[in-house]
């Protein structure tokens, strides 16, 4: 959290599936946009399936550049999306969420599946061990993360979870979301 707008990078993690309501894909263009018109640069996996292809079409759309990293093995399969401003295809998944954290200033979380929490897990236990110091967003559409916050907050009290505060925030619309960033963004300037 130590720069300016302009060049201020989001990574959004979030489902390659679309799941099986519209307001998911709504909540994910809508993301795309805010960044976009935040004047951010969005980071995310490079796909155009499911809500990673709603993001970053909606960030294109709103003129926002878009930076997608890509497995090899995934290119085909999540079929990545051109007309992003780069793609960087990169040898195999842990050298993606390295590549992504190395990028962002703070990461946003969409509903999703295992990846997106895999992604989340590793950037929250990289924070725990100090290997990167970006905080972590989670749109909690509709209460979709309710038991994985309650999860957190379980293993926390139980003294498995190291500090007093878990490096995550949490906010129910995508407005929130950027509101808290830019927030946050403020406080550190
Ligand atoms: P999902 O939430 O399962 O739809 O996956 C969202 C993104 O996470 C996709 O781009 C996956 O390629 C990616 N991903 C990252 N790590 C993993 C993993 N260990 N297993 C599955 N997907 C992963």
């Amino acid at each position: 959290m130590n720069k300016t707008a302009s060049t201020f990078s989001v990574c959004v993690f979030c489902g390659a599936a679309s799941g099986r309501d519209t307001i998911y894909a709504e909540a994910a263009a809508e993301i795309g946009t805010l960044i976009a018109k935040a004047g951010w640069r969005l980071v995310y996996g490079g796909g155009n399936t499911g809500l990673m292809g709603e993001v970053a079409q909606a960030a294109l759309r709103a003129g926002g550049e878009v930076i997608g990293i890509m497995p090899e093995l995934l290119v085909e399969r999540e079929r990545a999306l051109m007309s992003v401003t780069r793609l960087e295809t990169v040898p195999d998944m842990a050298v993606r969420k390295e590549r992504m954290i190395e990028l962002s200033d703070a990461f946003i979380v969409l509903p999703g599946g295992l990846g997106t929490l895999d992604e989340l897990f590793e950037v929250m236990t990289w924070y725990q061990l100090g290997l990167q110091q970006q905080l972590s967003w989670i749109l909690n559409l509709q209460g979709f993360y309710d038991p994985l916050l309650e999860q957190l907050e379980t293993m926390r009290h139980s003294g498995f979870v190291h500090g007093d505060h878990l490096p995550l925030r949490s906010a129910s619309s995508p407005a929130a979301v950027i509101q808290s960033i830019q927030e946050e963004l403020a406080c550190s300037m």
